[in-house]
């Protein structure tokens, strides 16, 4: 069996090693004759897997005493509504920047219960601080600081006073450090950067927990999902106990920030690669691109379909960009080696001899 290089935007690749192992434990976990799915989530054994899951992100991502770490059901669109569920009342206002499709559907699900205001709107650049328009009495100020499908990051945290900042982090999370002490409230689903889908990662400050509406959904409010440790129902165990394999691999691979330089030049030798070429192109202002998600598209889109077919011959799969801007997408979250970058580019190289 050989394994292709899979640039889906999510689910997307998990690191090899974590696989073997859940491979390897799938039947018998830890001598138990029992797989970790198999046991009640209030046992003993699965007990230890959320506990080291939640002690080991807190590790890596620096995370302060006064936060709760949840993991979820409902992924990050869940959280579209629980956020304003948790922090406001009707007729409140909130803040949201809008810089593309995913900071539209938070927007979007937001009005339905507060007044939203546009802080500052863009899809391939980050609009300059002194365009924004925060509103005085917002509740909170949401961005989502990697747009997965625009290829457009904050490279910056958004200085927002006081505010409560929420990061929509779907994306980005675990792709290198981040100082959780300048946000209310993170949220992530797990599909691109931690696991499999079916559980989302949500951490939010002590002070904003035990606010939520009378007739707030019991399972979204936070209070109720801190106090019983995420299982008010059952949770995703096995979505959990993934995760919990994957944050042991990336503290062996040196944590955060070794992550980092590697995503970084993992990123920078594609951009490097489209700019010097004339057949491919990125929209996307280059101070302002992720280093996670690398939408391209190529000169002449007629050649878009002989694109994908030969380079899912090559083994690289999932290039296909997502409809609304079409032409190609390279997702290359943490678990996409750097021979996956490099082997994409020899046959971007290649494909533009033989086509350009
Ligand atoms: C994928 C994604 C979502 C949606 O996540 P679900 O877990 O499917 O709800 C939300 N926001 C961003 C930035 C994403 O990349």
């Amino acid at each position: 069996m050989s394994r292709v290089f899979n640039f889906s935007a999510g689910p997307a690749m998990l690191p090899e090693e974590v696989m073997r192992q859940a491979q390897a434990e799938f039947l018998d976990w830890h001598g138990t004759g029992m797989s970790i799915m198999e046991v009640s989530h209030r046992g003993r054994e699965f007990m230890q897997v959320a506990e080291e899951a939640e002690a080991d992100l807190r590790e890596l991502m620096n995370i302060p005493d006064n936060y709760r770490v949840m993991f979820l059901h409902g992924g990050a669109t869940m959280q579209f509504s629980a956020i304003p569920l948790n922090l406001t009342r009707p007729g409140d206002v909130v803040d949201y920047f809008n810089t593309g499709a995913w900071s539209k559907k938070a927007l979007n699900e937001a009005k339905r219960y507060a007044r939203v205001n546009i802080v500052a709107e863009h899809a391939t650049e980050i609009p300059e601080p002194a365009t924004w328009q925060l509103s005085d009495e917002a509740k909170y100020v949401h961005y989502t600081p990697n747009e997965t499908i625009g290829g457009l990051q904050f490279h910056f945290i958004p200085d927002v006073g006081d505010k409560p900042l929420i990061a929509d982090m779907s994306s980005c999370i675990l792709s290198e450090p981040v100082d959780v002490s300048k946000f209310g409230m993170i949220y992530a689903g797990a599909q691109k950067n931690v696991g499999p889908s079916g559980i989302a990662i949500v951490i939010v400050r002590e002070d904003l927990i035990g606010n939520a509406r009378e007739d707030c959904p019991r399972l979204l409010d936070w209070q109720v999902q801190a106090e019983a440790g995420s299982m008010d129902n059952t949770p995703a165990t096995y979505p959990w106990y993934m995760a919990g394999l994957v944050f042991k691999w990336l503290k062996k691979q040196g944590g955060l920030e070794k992550i980092a330089l590697v995503n970084r030049r993992k990123a920078k030798k594609l951009y490097d690669f489209i700019d010097g070429s004339d057949f491919y192109h990125n929209p996307v202002r280059p101070q302002d691109r992720s280093i996670m998600n690398v939408p391209f598209t190529l000169a002449n889109p007629e050649l878009d379909k002989t694109f994908l077919a030969e380079s899912d011959a090559a083994g690289l799969k999932y290039l296909k960009g997502h409809r609304l801007v079409g032409g190609m997408r390279a997702s290359i979250y943490n678990a996409m080696p750097e021979e996956g970058v490099d082997a994409l580019i020899d046959f971007m190289a290649d494909f533009e001899r033989r086509y350009g």
